[in-house]
């Protein structure tokens, strides 16, 4: 799977420019600020339909642009295909993949990515939101029906919330507080099943990463927690849904005195441990960081292993951020697929991978 050429129109701060992929490793370099991950962000948009640094469509579009087109020449599932979103203000963005209209969920079977940025480098240490967009990004694109019931999800969850912190002022609201306590109880028993299977995936390909990279034979263990009346996050969703039910008839009151959700899978985590110890507690900074490689490196062999295609791994700005010896590993795993590495240093990186140097300035592309 690869990206061999992509046209930027009013979009971020390329006004009208085209850049040229090589299959293998494509580095990108550049000053700070003249648009390395705006192009990172443009291929990152082709597996998902939205970006990975806003929610706001609105806010792609070029300064004092009304329109705007990311159009793509891809090569996936062994043919060559055209991937084209065109952005409007006010309106809806429109997707087609060879002419053929699609929704943002449907286009993970075409183009599947791994981002790496250095926020990422955190994963371990930060709250659970993060550790959550892990899955959900990694699974989206394998089962494209779970982005669709975490849409869903994330809908009911917003107007539940909404009721329990209204409800005071306006108690009418109260008569649909279980229909969407309801609602939320079965798509969470859905996304549960999903996300407790990806984190089995999980704690079975990152360890041997973690082993290999640490040198030190430390044991990474990747457990997956959610509600928890949930007896066995893998049993049938409607064996789910009835424990997750007991969850909330006993949080009811609880919810509406603190106009909080209490139950769902809103609040599910990955336990990780090194040796046999909380990472987020006990971890120190190079092992949380050799951690958060190991998954993100294990989320690229899982999405080759599930779709038979080795997913583009975009990684953005992290190289400066590892010391040597995770830069070599790092470099050393890449073979084997397509990579998009922005860095603010050109000459030494690009010398060492052997790969395509791509030049940005302003808005511009040499390559
Ligand atoms: P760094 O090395 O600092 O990470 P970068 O090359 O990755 O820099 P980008 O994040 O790609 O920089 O941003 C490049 C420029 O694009 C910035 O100056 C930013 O202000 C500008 N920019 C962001 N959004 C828009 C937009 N919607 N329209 C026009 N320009 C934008
Ligand atoms: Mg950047």
């Amino acid at each position: 799977m690869r990206v061999n050429r992509i046209a930027l129109n009013g979009f971020r701060n390329y006004e009208w420019e085209t850049a040229d992929f090589a299959p293998g490793t494509n580095v990108i370099c550049g000053a700070n600020a003249q648009g390395k991950t705006n192009l990172l962000e443009a291929v990152y948009m082709l597996s998902c339909g939205r970006s990975f640094r806003t929610r706001y469509d609105r806010e792609l579009l070029g300064f004092g642009y009304s329109e705007g087109q990311i159009l793509a020449e891809i090569f996936s599932h062994d043919r060559d295909q055209t991937v084209d979103i065109r952005l409007r203000a006010g309106q809806a963005k429109r997707i087609t993949v060879n002419g053929v209209k699609k929704t943002a969920g449907e286009l993970a079977g075409a183009v599947n990515v791994v981002l790496f940025c250095p926020d990422d480098l955190n994963l371990i240490k930060e709250g659970a939101a993060v550790r959550r967009r892990l899955m959900d990004n990694a699974i989206s694109q394998i089962r494209p029906r779970y982005a669709e019931i975490l849409t869903e999800f994330n809908r009911l969850y917003e107007h539940k919330t909404r009721i329990l912190r209204d409800w005071r002022e306006k108690p009418s609201l109260l008569d649909t507080l279980d229909e969407f306590s309801d609602g939320m109880a079965r798509s969470s028993a859905q996304l549960i099943r999903y996300r407790a299977a990806y984190a089995a995936r999980l704690n079975q390909a990152a360890p041997p990463i973690h082993r290999e990279f640490s040198g030190k034979g430390e044991e990474l263990a990747i457990a997956y927690q959610t509600v928890s009346t949930v007896k066995d996050p893998c049993a049938s969703a409607r064996e789910i849904y009835y424990d997750i039910c007991e969850h909330q008839e006993a949080h009811r009151q609880a919810e509406l005195d603190s106009a909080q959700c209490l139950t769902g899978a809103h609040k599910d985590d990955l336990d990780i441990q090194i040796n046999g110890r909380s990472a987020r507690s006990f971890a120190s900074q190079g092992q949380t960081r050799t951690a958060a490689l190991s998954m993100k490196l294990a989320e690229r062999e899982i999405l080759h292993a599930e779709s038979g295609e080795m997913p583009i791994l975009l990684l953005d700005d992290v190289l400066s951020e590892l010391d040597q010896k995770r830069q070599e590993f790092v470099l050393n795993r890449i073979g084997g697929g397509q990579t998009l590495i922005t860095c603010c240093e050109d000459a030494e990186i690009s010398q060492r991978t052997g790969g395509r140097v791509l030049l940005v300035e302003k808005g511009r592309i040499r390559g």
